[in-house]
Formats: structure tokens, C-alpha cells, sequence
């Protein structure tokens, strides 16, 4: 399939569109030269509106367009403090008039919090309803804390519907199926920016949290047949009992060519696709890793541009370790797609790894 055969997958699809788009790629020269790598980075960390944006509004696009379709008032949904998803979403809601309702997970145990700071403060700003969830135990383990938010998100929308109101919860990381092709149209950008600039990238890298972008990629390259090969840096663990794995994954790549109403490949060839490294979360969501932290202030001092310490960082830290230790050949030619967060490196320490005291 060509890229514009693709595009018109999405006609008719309810869509509200507030992306910048298509979203820069560029290259990072000192960065390249320092490698010996081609390193080229995907911008959708500037999808807007604000200049906080991230691949959740690529997401919301599809999402939003259709609860406006179904006349939802109340867009109801959940992360940590920090949680860039949530702040995409007040966004969302404050363009289109519908009202935000946000829980909030207190996932590095600092208590209810004592100042607004990163997209916390955002979210104040914009006047979003935020309700604090606290972590009753120690740990890094976030799955317990996450079941009793699902439930609380719940718990209200049969509230709000019981009074008449038009309710949608969004999950976590928005991973809503109506979002999941958005990342389709990514990855075509990506596909038409690189005929652009005449590069054949071997390598897209990106990090991986909730799975709500590598299924669209993934279909977006069987599409397009494209010979680039999506490798993803976790940022929280995979599994079976965990917030993704590989098998979700691969549901999710299904569900997406079945909105397109396209024939579904067989799930052995959705599965050679997926390439998830989980070396790169240390102990797990939120906490900063060193090499996280290494990498964001690499990048800013060599190409004065941000990484963020819970996704891209952690993203980062996987593809430098990656060349370093030869996985990636010299001369090749990468694509790194920045997925925003930069909101949290104005966040407090436990999350940024205290990046400014040094
Ligand atoms: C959510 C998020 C990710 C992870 O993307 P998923 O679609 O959840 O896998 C990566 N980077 C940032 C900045 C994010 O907010």
C-alpha cells in the first residue's frame, strides 16, 4: 500500500483535529557524529496544542471525535500525578467544551501533594477536577493502586449517569481501541518525511508504557511494507499480570486493521514485528533510572533538546545503550520518536531524579 491509500483508510472516521501536523523529524548531527550512528528524531512531542503536547493527542484526535459523535459531556480518566495523558486530556476537553474529570495515583509515595508542580500544575491551570488516589502500601508494584483507580473512575460514571449525564472513561494511557490507529498515520508520516529528506531508516525506536502506539506502527509498517524495525524500550514491566504484554499487543495490531476494514494478518507475522526491550525501566514506573538520567542530559548538552525521565528518557538511555553495545551497526540510520513528557522535567525530584541539583 502507498502512503495516500492509506490516508484514505481514515476518511469518514470521526476525527477532531487539533494536531500540528505532520509533526518535524530531523536529525540530531552531534549526536550522529558522536556515534557514529545517523540519529534522526521524530517530533511528536510538539503535536500541540500546548507546547506540552505527546502521542496521546494523536489518540485523542480519533477519541474525542467520537464522543463528541455519541454527545458525550464528561471525559473521566486516571494516571499518576505526573501523568501526561491526563493533562493531553484536560487539553482536549478545554478546546471542545467538555468538562475533565481526573484521578490521580500518588505512584512514588509522596503523599497528597504540597505544591502543584509539572502537569500537575497544568492541569490546576486549565481547572481540570482532580481527585487524589494514595498508594496505601509500599513498592513499585502499580497494579493494586491502578484496579482500585479503574474502580473509582467507575464508580463515578454510574454516578454522573445516574443524574443524566453522558459519560466516557478513558482508560489509562488512553489505550481506547477507537485511538489505537492514530499511531497508522504516524508512522506514514514518518514513512513520506524520509522519502523527503532521501533516508532509509533500519530502525525506528520509541518508548513503550500502556501499548497504545506500537500497534498502530506495527500495522501502519505491514501497510506500507516498510523495511524499518520498530524496537521499543519499556518503561514499565510487560507481562501477563502487568498494564501490557506482547499478546495485548498483538490483539490491539488486529483490532486496528479490523477498524480499517482490512483483512487481519496472521498472528505470527504480527508477532515477529514486536521487539520490546525491558532492560531499561529499573525499578519499575516512575522511579528515575541513572542511565535515564545520563541520556537526558546528554541529549541537552549536545543538541540542547529534552527528554523526559519517565518515558523518553528511559527511551533514550535503551537506544544509546543499544549502539554502544554494538546491537545497532555503525553507519545505520535511526528514527527515535520523541513521545513527549518534557512537562514532567518540571516535576519534583523523586520523579526527575533530582536532574538540576548537580
Ligand atoms: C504514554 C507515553 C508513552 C508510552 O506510550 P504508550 O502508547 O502508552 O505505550 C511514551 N512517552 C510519553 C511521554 C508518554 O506520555
Amino acid at each position: 500500500m502507498k502512503p495516500e491509500d492509506v490516508e484514505k483508510l481514515f476518511e469518514g472516521m470521526p476525527r477532531k483535529r487539533i494536531c500540528f501536523l505532520p509533526t518535524p523529524l530531523h536529525k540530531l548531527e552531534n549526536m550522529s557524529r558522536k556515534y557514529g550512528v545517523a540519529i534522526y528524531m521524530k517530533r511528536d512531542d510538539l503535536t500541540g496544542p500546548s507546547p506540552f503536547g505527546g502521542n496521546k493527542t494523536r489518540k485523542l484526535e480519533f477519541i474525542v471525535g467520537s464522543a463528541l459523535q455519541d454527545n458525550i459531556e464528561y471525559l473521566i480518566s486516571l494516571g499518576g500525578y505526573q501523568s501526561n495523558s491526563s493533562m493531553q486530556i484536560v487539553s482536549f476537553c478545554r478546546i471542545c467544551g467538555l468538562k475533565p474529570i481526573l484521578y490521580l495515583a500518588d505512584v512514588i509515595n509522596q503523599g497528597i501533594p504540597k505544591e502543584h508542580k509539572g502537569n500537575l500544575l497544568l492541569n490546576k491551570i486549565m481547572g481540570s477536577e482532580i481527585n487524589y488516589v494514595l498508594k496505601d502500601y509500599e513498592g513499585p508494584d502499580i497494579n493494586p493502586l491502578w484496579n482500585k483507580m479503574i474502580e473509582l473512575c467507575h464508580k463515578r460514571k454510574v454516578e454522573l449517569e445516574s443524574q443524566g449525564h453522558k459519560v466516557r472513561v478513558l482508560p489509562s494511557g488512553v489505550v481506547d481501541p477507537e485511538g489505537l490507529v492514530a499511531y497508522v498515520l504516524a508512522f506514514k508520516e514518518i514513512v513520506e518525511q524520509a522519502d523527503v529528506l532521501n533516508v532509509k531508516f533500519d530502525y525506528l525506536y520509541h518508548t513503550t508504557g500502556t501499548g497504545g502506539s506500537l500497534p498502530g506502527m506495527i500495522a501502519g509498517k505491514m501497510l506500507l511494507e516498510s523495511a524499518m524495525k520498530i524496537i521499543s524500550i519499556a518503561c514499565n514491566p510487560y507481562g501477563p499480570d502487568e498494564i501490557c504484554n506482547e499478546a495485548m499487543v498483538c490483539d490491539r495490531v488486529e483490532s486496528v486493521f479490523k477498524k480499517l476494514n482490512l483483512k487481519v494478518p496472521g498472528r505470527d507475522l504480527i508477532f515477529k514485528e514486536i521487539n520490546i526491550d525491558q532492560n531499561y525501566f529499573g525499578e519499575g514506573y516512575g522511579i528515575p533510572t541513572e542511565e535515564a538520567t545520563l541520556a537526558i542530559r546528554e541529549l541537552a548538552l549536545e543538541e540542547g533538546l529534552f527528554v523526559d525521565p519517565v518515558y523518553t528518557g528511559k527511551g533514550l538511555s535503551g537506544l544509546l545503550s543499544h549502539i554502544r553495545k554494538g546491537k545497532i551497526p555503525q553507519g545505520s540510520k535511526v528514527v527515535f520518536l520523541h513521545t513527549g513528557g518534557s512537562g514532567a522535567l518540571f516535576s519534583e525530584e523523586g520523579l526527575t531524579g533530582a536532574l538540576a541539583e548537580e
